[in-house]
C-alpha cells in the first residue's frame, strides 16, 4: 500500500531515470511529490462547443475521433498527423507535427479531450498540436468541467521541470497520489486555522494541484503561505524567548583605553561612527546578548566600529570573532587588525580553509616543538587568540571557543541564518556547563540598506545602528560611462593617475574564454565578454608594457592570490585585473580607479560595491564603465550609477527596476525556502506573527501540539544543516 513516506519508485511508471530526475527537483517520496507545487495554471475550465471555436484563441474540446492518419509533407519535410474530431455541434480538423505515434495512440471511435490553439488556413479553422487525453468513462459529463482529464480540462497545473520530465508525466504522477493528501498530518493548531479562516492542509494540497475554480488556488495558497510564515515567526519568537532568557558576558566599556586607541588613529572618527560604537559598547556591557545590525554604505568605516567592540572584549579577557565571506577579505581584516593592535598585548588569529595563524608570540607558533610549521591547528589558534578572524571555515571546523563573548559577521547578507546560528553556538563546553547558558553578543554588518520590515521578517527582532555619513576626507567618486571609441583616452587617463602614484582595478565578468564549442548554454551568453586572462595579456603586453600588472581570480591558488594581493597593497602592482573576487570589502586606499568591463553584466548593487573599492581615502577617485550592450535596462542601471553615489538611493532605484523579490531574493540565502509565501506579503506576515504569538502565549513548550513541535524541530534541523 502506498503511504506518504513511500519512495516514488514504487509508483506506477516511475523508473530509475524518472526517479533521478524527480530527485533533482527534491522529490523522493510521495509526500515530496504532494509538496511540489505548480507555478501556474492553464485555464481550460470551459469546454467549447466545436461550432463555437474561434481562430486565434485557445480552447478545450471534448469529442470523438472520426478519422486519424499520418501524412508526409514533402515540401516541409515533416510528418503530419491529421484527425477529425466531432461533438454534437460539429467537427474540427486537428493537426500534430512530427509526432506520428499519435496515430497509433488514438483510434477512430476514441473519446478524447483536447486543449490547444485554434489556427486558421485556407482550409478553415483547425486545432494545432493540442495536448490530448483519452477519456475512459464512456459518458463524461460534457460541458461541465473537469472530471477524468488532467491535462486538457479545468485549470491545468504547470510545474517547473527538469531534464526530460514532462508536464504530462508529473500531472499523471500527482493525480495518482493526490488522494493520499488525506493522510497528511495537519500540524497547524485548530484555533489558528479557525481564527484566520484557513482550510485544512489536505484540502489546500488538493486545491493547489487540481483547482476546480480559480478561487481554489487562492484559498490553497493562503493556507500554504501562512504555514511558511507562521513557522518563521514562531521560530523567531521562540528564539527570542530563549535568547532573552539566556545571559551574555557583560563587557565593560573601557572608555579611557578606547579613547587612547582612537586618538592614535591617523584619522578622526565620523560622528556616525562614534554614535554606532557608543550604541554597541553600551549594549554589550549588558548581561543580555545583543543582536544588532550595523548598516553603513561601502567605505563608511564599519570595520573600525567592529574593532572597537572587539578590542573591549579582548581587554575584558574574553574572545571575539569576525567572520567574512571571502578569504581575501578575511586576510585583509586580519592584516588590518593585527597591524592596528601591534602595540597591544592582544593576539589576533586567522582561520581560513587554507591557513591558520596567529599574530604574536612567534615562539608559541612552534606548536609541538616543530619548527616553521606552516599552518597551525585551528584549536591552537582558538586557544591562543583573543580576536579571531576568518571565513566560514570557522564554523566548518569542529572547534569551540574557550570564551566567546562577541561574534561579528561582515557582509552578513552573504551568510545564511543557519550559519549565523552555528557561529554563535560555537561557545565552549565550559560555558555551557554553567546552569544558564551564556550566549555571545552578535553584531552583523552590511552595506545593503535593508528595510526594517524585511529585517524583522528575516531575522526576527533586532536592533539597528546606522552609519549615515562618510569620513570627511572623502571626495565624491567621479563615475563615467566610456564608449569603446574612447578606450585609448581612458587608458591614457589611467596611466596619468598611476604617474601620480595611484593604482587601478580592472574588473572583468569572466576568468577566461574557453573553446566556444565546449561552452555550456550559460557560458555562450558570455561570448564576446572580456575575460581576466585576455585583458591581463593585453594590458601587460600592449597597453602598459612598462608597468607591473597583476591578475586575480577565484581559480588561482591561495598562495598566488595572497602574493598578488600583497604586491597590490605594497603598490608594487599598479593595475589589478580581477573578477568579482574583489567585490566586497577589499580595502586598498591608494587605488583611485575602478575600471569595469562588461558593466552591463553586473547588477546595480554589485556595481556599487565594486565602485566602493576606490574612493577610500583623500584621493579623488574614478569609476569607468565599459558596456558591451546598448539595451535600455542596462543603460538605465549604468546611468543611475553615474548620477548617484549613495547606496540607499541606488537600492531604491534597484527596487523600482527589479522589484523587491529580485533585489532581496538572494538575501533569503540559508533561509528555509519560501515556496508559496512572499516576504513582502506584510498583511499575511502580520497575521502569522499574531497567530504564532497566540500559540506561544498559550503554551511556549508547544506540548499541546506535538505535530507543530515536530515541524519546528524539522525547520531547526534544516537551518543547522545548511
Ligand atoms: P566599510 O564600511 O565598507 O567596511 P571600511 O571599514 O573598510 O569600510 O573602511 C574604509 C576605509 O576607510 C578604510 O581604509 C578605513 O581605514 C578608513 N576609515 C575608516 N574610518 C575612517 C575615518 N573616520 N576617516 C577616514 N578614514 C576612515
Ligand atoms: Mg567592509
Amino acid at each position: 500500500m502506498l503511504k506518504l513516506e513511500t519512495a516514488i519508485t514504487n509508483i506506477n511508471r516511475v523508473g530509475t531515470a524518472t526517479a533521478k530526475r524527480l530527485k533533482s527537483l527534491g522529490v523522493e517520496t510521495i509526500e515530496d511529490l504532494l509538496f511540489y507545487f505548480p507555478f501556474r495554471y492553464d485555464d481550460f475550465s470551459k469546454i467549447t462547443r466545436i461550432d463555437e471555436l474561434k481562430a486565434g484563441t485557445s480552447a478545450s474540446v471534448i469529442g470523438q475521433v472520426e478519422l486519424i492518419q499520418n501524412k508526409r509533407s514533402f515540401r516541409r519535410k515533416m510528418q503530419i498527423t491529421e484527425a477529425l474530431v466531432s461533438d454534437e455541434s460539429g467537427s474540427v480538423k486537428v493537426v500534430w507535427f512530427n509526432q506520428p505515434f499519435i496515430a497509433k495512440n488514438l483510434q477512430t471511435g476514441d473519446r478524447i479531450s483536447l486543449a490547444g490553439k485554434i489556427e486558421e488556413d485556407y482550409g478553415g479553422a483547425f486545432m494545432s498540436s493540442p495536448v490530448y487525453e483519452k477519456i475512459k468513462s464512456p459518458h463524461p459529463p460534457l460541458l461541465k468541467g473537469a472530471v477524468a482529464a488532467v491535462n486538457t480540462q479545468g485549470f491545468v497545473p504547470n510545474y517547473h521541470l527538469t531534464g526530460n520530465l514532462t508536464q504530462k508525466q508529473l500531472r499523471y504522477l500527482i493525480k495518482q497520489v493526490i488522494g493520499l493528501a488525506e493522510w497528511l498530518e495537519d500540524w497547524l493548531p485548530k484555533e489558528v486555522m479557525k481564527k484566520y479562516n484557513l482550510v485544512s492542509l489536505p484540502e489546500a494540497i488538493k486545491k493547489i494541484h487540481f483547482p476546480q475554480k480559480l478561487d481554489d488556488v487562492e484559498i490553497a495558497k493562503q493556507r500554504l503561505a501562512f504555514d511558511e510564515l507562521f513557522l518563521v515567526q514562531l521560530q523567531s519568537i521562540l528564539a527570542k524567548q530563549e535568547f532573552s532568557a539566556s545571559t551574555a558576558s557583560s563587557i565593560p566599556f573601557d572608555e579611557q583605553k578606547t579613547k587612547d586607541f582612537v586618538n592614535k588613529l591617523p584619522f578622526k572618527l565620523t560622528d556616525a561612527q562614534r554614535k554606532a560604537s557608543w550604541e554597541i559598547l553600551l549594549d554589550i556591557a549588558k548581561p543580555k546578548p545583543m543582536t544588532r545590525l550595523l548598516e553603513g554604505d561601502v567605505g563608511s568605516g564599519k570595520t573600525l566600529v567592529a574593532i572597537l567592540a572587539m578590542l573591549n572584549v579582548a581587554w575584558s579577557g574574553k574572545q571575539a570573532v569576525l567572520m567574512a565571506p571571502t578569504e581575501i577579505l578575511a586576510k585583509q581584516h586580519y592584516a588590518t587588525i593585527s597591524n592596528l593592535l601591534k602595540d597591544y598585548d592582544i593576539t589576533v588569529g586567522l582561520i581560513t580553509r587554507t591557513e591558520k595563524k596567529i599574530s604574536q608570540n612567534l615562539e608559541a607558533q612552534n606548536e609541538n616543538g616543530k619548527k616553521k610549521k606552516k599552518t597551525l591547528s585551528p584549536e591552537f589558534v582558538l586557544k591562543n587568540s583573543q580576536i579571531v578572524v576568518g571565513t566560514h571555515a570557522i564554523i566548518q571546523e569542529k572547534i569551540e571557543f574557550n570564551d566567546l563573548a562577541l561574534a561579528v559577521i561582515d557582509e552578513q547578507h552573504r551568510f545564511g541564518v543557519g550559519q549565523r546560528k552555528t557561529l554563535i553556538n560555537k561557545v565552549g563546553t565550559e560555558q555551557c556547563s554553567v546552569p544558564t547558558k551564556l550566549s555571545p553578543h552578535l553584531l552583523s554588518m552590511t552595506a545593503t540598506p535593508i528595510p526594517r520590515s524585511l529585517a524583522l521578517a528575516l531575522y526576527g527582532d533586532l536592533d539597528v545602528s546606522v552609519i549615515n555619513e562618510m569620513p570627511a576626507d572623502r571626495k565624491k567618486i567621479i563615475t563615467k560611462i566610456v564608449l569603446e571609441k574612447d578606450r585609448q583616452v581612458a587608458y591614457d587617463f589611467v596611466r596619468k593617475e598611476i604617474g601620480k602614484g595611484r593604482q587601478a582595478f580592472v574588473i572583468c565578468p569572466l576568468i577566461e574564454m574557453t573553446d566556444p564549442a565546449q561552452l555550456s548554454e550559460k557560458e555562450i551568453s558570455f561570448l564576446g565578454t572580456k575575460s581576466v586572462k585576455e585583458e591581463y595579456e593585453k594590458l601587460n603586453k600592449e597597453i602598459f608594457p612598462d608597468l607591473n600588472i597583476g591578475m586575480l581570480h577565484g581559480k588561482m591558488k591561495t598562495v598566488e592570490k595572497e602574493s598578488v594581493m600583497n604586491d597590490f597593497i605594497a603598490n608594487k602592482i599598479k593595475v589589478l585585473v580581477a573578477t568579482s573576487v574583489v567585490e566586497v570589502g577589499v580595502d586598498i586606499p591608494n587605488a583611485s580607479i575602478m575600471l569595469i568591463e562588461g558593466a552591463e553584466r553586473f547588477g546595480l548593487a554589485q556595481l556599487h560595491q565594486f565602485r566602493g573599492r576606490v574612493g577610500r581615502s583623500e584621493h579623488q577617485s574614478y569609476c569607468l564603465l565599459f558596456s558591451e550592450s546598448n539595451s535600455l535596462p542596462s543603460n538605465t542601471r549604468l546611468k543611475a550609477l553615474v548620477d548617484y553615489n549613495d547606496g540607499v538611493t541606488l537600492a531604491k532605484i534597484d527596487l523600482k527596476l527589479r522589484g523587491p523579490g529580485e533585489v532581496y531574493g538572494t538575501m533569503q540565502k540559508g533561509f528555509p525556502e519560501l515556496k508559496v509565501a512572499s516576504l513582502f506579503d506584510f498583511d499575511l506576515m502580520k497575521k502569522a506573527k499574531e497567530g504564532a504569538q497566540l500559540i506561544v502565549d498559550t503554551d511556549s513548550s508547544l506540548k499541546g501540539w506535538p505535530g507543530l513541535k515536530n515541524k519546528v524541530g524539522e525547520w531547526d534541523e534544516k537551518l543547522h544543516l545548511e
